[in-house]
């Protein structure tokens, strides 16, 4: 439930309200609105007694919250969600933030090279694996912490922020000292465990759906990572299996307008692993823009053809440049800039 303060209740009020929610064995999480203060309760209130609150002075009305993703959900939160990423700029708000870079970093000057291309083109973010989730025990598993090193000093040389995945709860402190947000990826989307640990932590989190993931199974994904107080969470569609084999997966974009009407978090797409073609993601770019995606992540690198992981799906520098014209121009069509 919510319990939804008066426009000038105070702070005495909502804290009687906490204090109440606490005695109950809930959770408080009080979001400051501009007009005015909502108490978030959390956790199980299905046999607790609503309406203890509603005499409480400053309480104007105790909402119950339908949807089974509580913090994720536009019940909670009317407002949409922006999300800073690094000093660079942010997700969710009337700016589209194109993240891109290669799929792994391989080496220094792979990812220097490609951060300054991409950075020249637009991008606010810089993408790369320097831990990577392999089919195969025996391929090329990332750099590990030297990668992380590179790309800190890529963002320093351009200005960019870090996106990397994080696989196990260990690799957590690297890549909160080196990089600029958490992505947890697809294979990882059910990690609880991990889940609530990038939750505790206080950095922006990019969550991929699970490729066999339903849209309620990805909210309640981010719900875990929103429950442990971290608010910045930005949900992206990566594609999911089907019976389908044109492609490497299949890219769901009605999902957009869908996460939207459900949730306040920013929608980023990924037309790379949604499509695993180079020559589709081009057009898979320009669509997740005029659908009304708040972001974009897409692979580029400077070599496709001798990349380590993921060379048939990956822009060359050129190819990302025309894309990031067109899609200044259909970003414009829907009342948007990239
Ligand atoms: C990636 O971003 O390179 C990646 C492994 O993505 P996903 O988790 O969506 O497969
Ligand atoms: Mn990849």
């Amino acid at each position: 439930m919510i319990v939804v303060m008066k426009p000038g209740s105070t702070p005495q009020q909502i804290e009687h309200v906490v204090n109440l929610v606490r005695e109950m064995g809930l959770k408080d999480h009080v979001i400051q609105g501009t007009e005015r203060t909502v108490v978030a309760v959390i956790g199980d209130d299905r046999h607790k007694d609503r309406s203890r609150f509603e005499t409480v002075p400053g309480v104007e009305k105790v909402v119950p919250i339908l949807a089974p993703y509580k913090m994720a959900s536009v019940e909670m939160k009317k407002e949409r969600t922006e999300v800073p990423i690094g000093k660079a700029g942010s997700l969710g708000g009337k700016k589209i933030g194109v993240i891109a870079g290669p799929c792994s970093v391989e080496d220094r000057t792979q990812i220097l090279e490609v951060a300054h291309a991409v950075k020249e083109a637009g991008a606010i973010g810089l993408r790369g694996g320097a831990f990577k989730p392999r089919t195969s025990p025996y391929a090329f598993q990332g750099l590990a912490e030297e990668g992380l090193k590179y790309l800190a000093e890529a963002r320093d040389k351009t200005g960019l922020a870090i996106v990397t995945e994080v696989m196990s709860i260990e690799q957590i402190p690297a890549c909160v000292e080196y990089a600029d947000v958490l992505q947890i990826g697809a294979r990882n989307m059910q990690n609880f465990n991990l889940l609530s640990a990038v939750g505790e932590t206080r950095k922006p989190v990019l969550l991929k759906r699970g490729m066999s993931a339903t849209l309620e199974e990805f909210l309640l994904a981010a719900e875990y990572i929103l429950a442990r107080g971290n608010q910045q969470v930005m949900l992206c569609e990566r594609g999911i299996r089907t019976f389908e084999d044109y492609v490497r997966n299949t890219l769901p974009l009605a999902i957009v307008p869908e996460l939207h009407r459900r949730s306040h978090l920013p929608v980023v797409v990924d037309p790379s692993h949604g499509t695993g073609k180079t020559h589709l993601v081009d057009g898979m770019c320009r669509a997740a823009v005029a659908c009304g995606a708040d972001g974009l992540i897409i692979e580029v690198h400077n070599d496709p053809e001798h990349a380590m992981t993921d060379g048939a799906q990956s822009m060359t520098p050129k190819m990302f440049k025309d894309m990031m014209t067109a899609i200044k121009r259909i970003a414009l069509a829907v009342d948007r800039e990239v």
